[in-house]
């Protein structure tokens, strides 16, 4: 009671003082204008650095006019920085205060990249984190070791275990001939999936073309309207289980989706003209790299994936039908020894390893030909710590999809589709 007593002047000042009035929201509209000026400055000093602009040609031409050198275009973003300050003021939509913090981190993932760009160097570590937002676990050789001894009674027979895992990955390639039919039917079953939980914008539709030569797999390129151009590369033989990852992972409900909804929801409903740009150096990759993998359980959850690859693809391809279940069992510690790529990376970009080092490495705990580890080190060179947001990133969007979502196929499908259609970011996801 005394206490009461004591406290209810202040109590009743506090009442009197006039309310904080609340944010306005058209006050990121002028930061949001300059970040897509900036990121695409900085895509003039870096080719890798913009996946995608579908904005008004008028920024891009005011970017290439004002010519700032890297250093000028961190020292903006800097500023940037300082306008939004370091709270989030309380919205009164909550969209907007994720639009807030994806500002003000996208906006620290442009000055890291500058500071890379004139000279800095950093960790692998440190690295991942001002670009991506995240923190890389790390595994030592043994957690790999045993991994690889998993799989060894997966792969039996006679030989090292390397060959005998590449031996019944030959039995698994799909015919030069049939890769477009099987790709087409993949791409149609994640489509009619994802169509099945989710609305997609009208008169989305995607291209796809194969290539060779390239340091990547494959890769989605968006075109906005709703389009993309989905590139599929040729330099080697493509296992069947190939076509379901890249169906999903670049199409639906991967890459494709997620920026034709970004577009749709963010874009074109509320007018946020941050989301017609891309930067591929920071946060935001982590979610679509971990979504588009994540992707893959959404559309086939459980054992669904292996039953359709069996009763669909296997025969498309005319391969055995038999190796679809044991292919399922091997893929399931493949996709764990993926982290190896992680750890070999680390080490290569830490100067740990040298390029003979790495590559030996990860012939060893990817099992994969001398060539394709060569190859997968000139990924490395060219997009260094990226390589997390594949797994890490797809390992965070699964846990939260299941934190958030529950565990009814509907719960998950509504936090999954908020995820894609919502300015959300690594630190969301915690
Ligand atoms: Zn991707």
């Amino acid at each position: 009671m005394r206490l009461l007593f004591r406290l209810l002047p202040l109590l009743v000042l506090a009442g009197c003082r006039a309310p904080t009035p609340a944010p306005d929201p058209a006050a990121l509209d002028p930061v949001a204008f300059r970040y897509v000026t900036l990121v695409l400055a900085l895509g003039t000093h870096d080719a890798n650095y913009v996946d995608a602009y579908h904005g008004p040609d008028s920024i891009r031409t005011l970017a290439v006019a004002e010519s700032l050198s890297v250093a000028q275009i961190g020292a903006s973003a800097d500023s940037l920085i300082a306008t939004l300050g370091d709270n989030v003021p309380r919205y009164a939509d909550s969209v907007v205060a994720l639009r807030h913090s994806y500002l003000r981190a996208q906006l620290g993932a442009v000055t890291a990249r500058a500071r890379m760009l004139g000279g800095e160097r950093m960790s692998f570590d440190q690295e991942a984190l001002a670009l991506y937002d995240a923190q890389p676990p790390h595994f030592p050789d043994a957690h790999f070791d045993s991994l690889l001894a998993q799989l060894d009674t997966l792969v039996p027979g006679r030989g090292p275990l390397a060959q005998r895992f590449q031996r019944f990955r030959d039995r698994l390639m799909i015919p030069a001939g049939r890769v477009d039919t099987v790709f087409k039917t993949a791409i149609a079953a994640c489509r009619a999936r994802t169509l099945a939980h989710m609305p997609l914008p009208p008169g989305e539709r995607f291209d796809l073309e194969y290539v060779k030569g390239t340091p990547w797999n494959a890769y989605n390129w968006y075109k906005g309207g709703f389009l993309s151009l989905i590139q599929v590369n040729l330099d080697f033989p493509i296992p069947v289980d190939r076509a379901v990852d890249l169906a999903c992972h670049e199409g639906y409900p991967g890459h494709h989706v997620y920026n034709a909804r970004l577009e749709e929801s963010l874009v074109d409903r509320r007018g946020w003209l941050e989301f017609s740009v891309y930067p591929l150096f920071t946060p935001q990759s982590l979610i679509a790299e971990g979504s588009a993998n994540f992707g893959i359980d959404m559309v086939f959850p459980g054992p669904e994936r292996t039953v359709f690859e069996r009763d669909s693809l296997f025969p498309l391809a005319g391969l055995d039908t038999a190796l679809a279940l044991r292919n399922s069992a091997v893929r399931e510690v493949v996709e764990r020894l993926n982290y190896a790529r992680n750890e070999v990376a680390r080490r290569y970009l830490d100067g740990e390893l040298d390029s003979t080092a790495a590559r030996l490495a990860m012939s060893r705990y990817w099992l994969v030909t001398p060539e394709a580890a060569a190859k997968t080190l000139r990924f490395i060179d060219t997009y260094r710590s990226y390589v997390i947001n594949y797994n890490l990133g797809r390992d965070m969007v699964a846990a939260w999809v299941a934190r958030a979502g529950g565990d009814s196929p509907e719960g998950r499908w509504r936090v999954f589709t908020e995820l894609l259609s919502s300015p959300r970011l690594p630190h969301d996801l915690q």
